[in-house]
């Protein structure tokens, strides 16, 4: 196994308990990849994700590998409100969590009568988007005929009459314009894809299937901080006997004839294995210099450079956090276009969509006299943006609290220091090229959005991870390592998980 993220941790754990003897090579002194805790002076942030979504993923994970399940091993913590979100017009509108009725009342309370049912309606025909893809996209390794997935638009969206044709919409922007129809509805929507860093002008309507999964089955925090689910899937690793290795960076995978027969490490020696499995299929090419991973007509790797990455400000605040305060505040930005343009060119954008975590957890704060918060903002990677410039990430984190002063008002006063991470620090810590983010696999869009098969061409080698199928994100991760385990344990003929 190369690497010691979420995905391969997922593989692992399925494989040891199958009756593989796996080995782990981590090329950092840590497990859990992007999902890291920077902690100082009593202060602890979790720099990748802030909340867990589709539990069940985990849930899955902890029955099949042992007794103990997950609930024993962390607390989950079902977040309510699901997020606040704060508009560039000033209106505001707390989401309860998982709650069509709830979610409706709020909305027609906050933005007038009626956007809560048009809401409410999009749901609907997002779960069904949902229903007609989450098998082939989640829960089943990438079918050969992926071409199918690539070409239908499984969003069933609204007739829309312009002039004498009846049109429907087969982008995100459009689903927004003509079916939403308020500028609130439509930032809450989109506000989805951007977070990825994807521009909603050219995002298929099937992304639709990103608020849905947030609505249905909610948003889900982690006691302690998220970096607990990675520790709790490590031991689950380590009680299953997965043997791990770290400051240990595979350079090479070792083949013979033509079947991958075992992995170099950086120190020049060998480790010889059955079955390897690497992570971002893009970077796993260098490791079979002049093998071809995919056939042409397969999903190929995307760079991973030109997916973007994420700027996280940590600020440890005096003073105590408000009792009532939400845990998760979306800062909507005025011009979205202009924000995903921004993208495109390489540029920070000007006024960024700003994402607020402050958990109420005093495992992440000295004292009750002091909190913890983090900022999150996607931004072009390091490949097309410098970081590392003078001034460059500190300019940047200056505009994000700016923005988040917009909905947590005296942030910069309380600021007792901050700590700015940048997609140098993601590219450190998982090696992805440019400290790009994966984002999850969507239908449609010709299948630009989809991510390469997790079994290769070349025998005994597999891939796992946010980089390949079913994309980026923890609970896709997660379920990356049920497939993977799954084709090695039963072999090409694996149809997916129940
Ligand atoms: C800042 C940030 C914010 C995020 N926010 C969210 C969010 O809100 N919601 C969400 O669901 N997801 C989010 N993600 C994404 C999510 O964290 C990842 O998609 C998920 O953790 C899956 O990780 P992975 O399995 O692909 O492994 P990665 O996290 O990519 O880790 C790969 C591991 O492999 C190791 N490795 C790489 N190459 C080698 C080699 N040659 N030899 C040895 N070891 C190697 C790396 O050191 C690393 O430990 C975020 C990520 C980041 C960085």
């Amino acid at each position: 196994m190369i690497g010691a993220g979420m995905g391969a941790m997922a593989a692992a754990a399925r494989l040891a308990v199958a009756g593989h003897r796996v080995a782990v090579y981590e090329r950092t002194e840590t497990y859990g990849g992007a999902v890291r805790r920077f902690e100082r002076d009593g202060f602890g942030f979790d720099t990748g994700p802030g909340l867990l979504p589709l539990p069940a993923v985990y849930r899955d994970l902890f029955i099949k590998t042992g007794k103990e399940p997950l609930e024993a091993c962390v607390e989950l913590v079902q977040v309510d409100p699901s997020a606040r979100h704060v508009f560039a017009d000033g209106t505001e509108v707390s989401l309860p969590n998982a709650s069509r009725a709830g979610v409706v009342a709020a909305l027609d309370e906050a933005l007038g009568a009626g956007t809560g049912d048009r809401w409410g309606d999009f749901l609907v025909r997002a779960r069904e988007a949902w229903d007609r893809t989450r098998r082939p996209l989640l829960e089943e390794p990438l079918w050969p005929n992926w071409q199918v997935l690539a070409e239908r638009e499984p969003y069933p969206s609204v007739p829309h009459k312009r002039l004498l044709r009846t049109r429907r919409a087969g982008t995100l922007a459009e689903v927004g314009a003509w079916e939403l129809r308020d500028p609130r509805l439509i930032a809450l929507l989109e506000s989805h894809a951007l977070a990825y860093g994807l521009d909603p002008s050219v995002t298929p309507a099937s992304a639709a299937v990103l608020p849905y999964l947030e609505h249905a089955f909610g948003t889900w925090y982690v006691r302690g901080g998220i970096r607990e689910l990675a520790r709790a899937v490590y031991e689950r690793c380590v009680a299953r006997k997965v043997e791990f290795h770290f400051g240990a960076e595979v350079t090479g995978v070792v083949e013979k004839d033509g079947r991958a027969t075992g992995v170099e490490l950086a120190d020049g020696t060998v480790a010889e294995a059955d079955t390897v499995v690497g992570g971002g299929p893009w970077r796993l090419s260098d490791l079979v210099p002049g093998r071809e991973l995919y056939r042409a007509e397969e999903v190929e790797p995307s760079a991973e450079g030109m997916s973007r990455g994420r700027v996280v400000v940590c600020l440890a605040l005096r003073g105590a956090r408000e009792t009532g305060a939400e845990h998760r505040t979306v800062v909507h930005a005025p011009d979205r276009q202009a924000e995903s343009d921004a993208f495109g060119v390489g540029e920070p954008p000007a006024q960024p969509t700003v994402r607020i975590d402050r958990p109420d957890d005093p495992a992440l704060r000295p004292d009750d006299a002091h909190e913890s918060l983090v900022l999150t903002a996607t931004v072009p990677s390091q490949t097309l943006y410098d970081w590392t410039a003078p001034g460059a990430a500190d300019a940047f984190a200056d505009r994000m609290v700016t923005v988040a002063e917009r909905a947590v008002p005296g942030l910069r006063e309380r600021t007792l220091w901050r700590e700015v991470r940048t997609p140098v620090d993601t590219q450190r810590e998982t090696g992805a090229e440019g400290g790009g983010v994966p984002a999850p696999a969507l239908a449609a869009a010709h299948g630009t959005l989809l991510h390469p098969s997790n079994s290769t061409r070349i025998p005994g080698l597999f891939t796992v991870g946010g980089w390949s199928h079913p994309g980026g994100g923890l609970a896709h991760a997660g379920m990356s390592g049920a497939l993977v385990a799954g084709l090695i344990v039963e072999g090409p003929e694996f149809r997916g998980s129940q």
